[in-house]
């Protein structure tokens, strides 16, 4: 899996006294405007347009990059590196259905397109595929690796998991059979004792230590140094981890973090200790489990190290429904009173979600995916006001990795009536979590190729380019809990996290918000 990276070739280019492009960069002038709000002495709101000129560069350099998995042996582990392969073989294999080949259907990068604008003589819409609007890495071209405490090589897990057609699973055997996951730490508290009979591939030592964190971190450097990479992204799609007590003087600070692992205190878990040797390491690290993996203590050392970090739990099926439909009703203006979520899967999520603490951590990752859309309709709700939100996840071993969904919301509409909708969503859970490993690493990695200075913040003119913020909330739309920077809101509704991510990226090559006025169609 030698791959060298593809030479990137822009599809467009934009024509404005405001962007430049040079050989290795693209550089905006970018307004960006918003509206300040204050009340006045009568109680009245003030609304006041504010503009913020900001200077963008993006490195035009695509560099080699590593995708380092944490779980790489498990469902999702081994079906996107399985995907990866076909996508780079160009792999069609046969199905019942007749024959299939690989796409990367389900990734917004890879899969939906941005509308560049509309053209000129016949006033069409012209949309680009997401994935050219900045020099963005070709997953084809990621170098897979990583961690499991389960020592099967990947030919193998790959059957374990029991997700892909037999047809595919042959014509990738060969190259899975040669990947082997590097032992990993496993310390058993944080998940479920049931798993215990995978940890036969663990590095010595049960609980949080120095000598863990310099072992994560030479394992990613001899991955880089071995492959000739330019860079490494670490992303946790282990198991769910308990939640881990936040104990003062513990996981507070960043000093007291790195202080509690030299001195091995039980209360930090294994996916905090990847966090850390990633952030020394200086590579972006993404949690896509439900645990708080991010201690105050591990925020601040991102923050110190200017180390990019997201989370948390992929956004996959149920909620990703759930913040699409409860944007779509409350935007409405009906009023959602009730959510009942039931879940059954079968695979080894499911397995491990079976012990109430890992649960625990599941349940609180899917329960405020609607509070925003709630607390903005000041409406339909008094302040504090919330509708009734259930979750239930049972394991059921016979439909596998087939996840099951059932979700019933109960709304009151028009003058004390009821609208009930119940949703069955069935579909293969991996299936659905690789595309977003995908999208997660390629985003995080071209996040950490822009820089942004203001010519007046806060009044005051800044002159050096700075990257954006370690906690990078940009990922929110494949998060169903996302991490926000320290103090800042957290946006759950769906079409305002795709909405952040398309004009981020927009504005970084100087192009306007993606407008639905669409007034040239409207006022002639
Ligand atoms: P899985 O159980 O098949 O895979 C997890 C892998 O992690 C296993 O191979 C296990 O041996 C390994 N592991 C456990 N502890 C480890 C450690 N300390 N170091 C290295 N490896 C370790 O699960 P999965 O279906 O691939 O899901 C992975 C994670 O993603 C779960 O936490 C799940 O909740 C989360 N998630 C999945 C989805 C989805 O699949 N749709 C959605 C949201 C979140």
């Amino acid at each position: 899996h030698q791959a060298t990276p593809s030479a990137h070739e822009d599809l467009f280019q934009v024509e404005s006294p405001n962007v430049v492009y040079t050989d290795s960069e693209i550089r905006s002038k970018y307004t960006y405007r918003t509206t300040s709000v204050t009340k006045n002495a009568s109680g009245k709101f003030v609304a006041t347009p504010k503009e913020t000129v900001y200077d963008f560069k993006v490195d035009r350099k695509v560099p080699k990059v590593g995708m380092m998995l944490v779980g790489l042996g498990g469902n999702n582990g081994t079906t996107v590196t399985a995907g990866i392969l076909a996508n780079r073989r160009g792999l069609v294999w046969e199905t019942r259905e007749g024959p299939r080949a690989a796409n990367y259907y389900g990734s917004v990068i890879m899969g939906s397109t941005m509308k560049l604008g509309t053209e000129a003589e016949t006033m069409k819409d012209v949309s680009i595929p997401f994935h050219d609007v900045l020099p963005m890495v070709h997953p084809n071209d990621l170098v897979v690796g990583g961690w499991d405490i389960s020592g099967m090589n990947l030919a193998e897990a790959m059957d374990r998991a029991a997700v892909l057609e037999p047809t595919l699973k042959a014509q990738v055997k060969k190259e899975m059979a040669q990947m082997v996951p590097l032992p990993s730490i496993y310390y058993p508290d944080f998940i479920a004792a049931n798993q215990e009979d995978r940890a036969g591939n663990v590095i010595e030592g049960s609980k949080a230590c120095t000598a863990h964190v310099e072992k994560l971190r030479s394992d990613i450097k001899d991955f880089k140094a071995k492959n000739a990479l330019d860079k490494v992204v670490v992303l946790w799609t282990a198991n769910t981890e308990r939640y881990a007590d936040i104990i003062p003087g513990i996981n507070d600070t960043a000093d007291n973090l790195l202080k509690a692992i030299e001195d091995g205190h039980e209360e930090v878990s294994p996916s905090t200790v990847f966090a850390v040797a990633c952030i020394l390491e200086g590579a972006p690290f993404i949690n896509g489990s439900p645990q708080n993996t991010f201690v105050p203590g591990a925020i601040q050392l991102a923050e110190r190290h200017n180390a990019f970090i997201g989370g948390d739990d992929f956004k996959s099926g149920q909620t990703k429904m759930k913040s699409a439909l409860v944007d779509f009703l409350i935007n409405a203006g009906i009023k959602l009173t009730s959510i009942a979520s039931y879940n059954h899967l079968g695979n080894n999520d499911g397995k491990n979600l079976s012990s109430q603490k890992q649960f625990r951590s599941k349940e609180i990752s899917k329960s405020n995916v609607v509070d925003d859309m709630v607390e903005a309709n000041t409406v339909l709700y008094k302040k504090g006001e919330h509708p009734d939100h259930t979750v239930v996840i049972k394991y059921m071993p016979a439909v596998g990795d087939n996840k099951r969904a059932l979700d019933e919301y109960y709304a009151e509409i028009f003058l004390g009536g009821h609208q009930t909708i119940s949703i069955f969503n069935v579909c293969e859970d991996s299936l659905l979590a690789s595309p977003l490993i995908i999208d997660l690493v390629v985003v995080a990695e071209m996040m950490t190729r822009i820089q942004w200075k203001a010519s007046s913040r806060n009044g005051a003119e800044t002159n050096e380019y700075r990257g954006f913020h370690s906690v990078l909330s940009i990922l929110s739309y494949m998060l169903k809990a996302p991490l926000t920077p320290p103090g800042t809101p957290v946006i759950n509704a769906l079409a305002k996290q795709r909405g952040a991510l398309t004009n981020i990226f927009r504005a970084c090559v100087g192009l306007e918000p993606e407008s639905d006025m669409t007034l040239e169609h409207k006022l002639f």
